[in-house]
């Protein structure tokens, strides 16, 4: 066993990404993580920890901070499609979450 070890390192953890998700400044309203707190999912009867935060918790900051290009409401304001509430499955327009990470950086 004497081969060096090879520099393996994959390139997208040298990108990086960012440290703190921008998401978790707000409350998750899916799993109730604090804000700072990372979102957690339920494993048999532990708490595991989840890498990326819920879709909900995306769609709350996203509303939060972000002006929506698609349907122009302001921050704090939900999506809408010509005044009808956007479906649960999909609350915020795709656009308004680039928009949120845009914010952020
Ligand atoms: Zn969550
Ligand atoms: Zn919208």
């Amino acid at each position: 066993m004497t081969q060096p070890r090879q520099a393996t390192m994959p390139a997208a953890l040298r990108q990086g990404r960012p440290p703190r998700h921008p998401a978790l400044g707000v409350r998750c309203p899916h799993c109730a993580a604090a804000p700072d707190t990372r979102c957690t999912t339920r494993a048999g009867r532990t708490r595991v920890q989840r890498l990326d935060p819920c879709p909900a918790r995306l769609a709350a900051h996203a509303t939060a901070v972000a002006v929506c290009p698609t349907c122009q409401v302001t921050p704090g304001t939900p999506c809408h499609d010509d005044g009808i509430q956007r479906p649960d499955s999909s609350p915020v327009h795709h656009r308004r979450y680039q928009e949120a990470q845009e914010d952020a950086a």
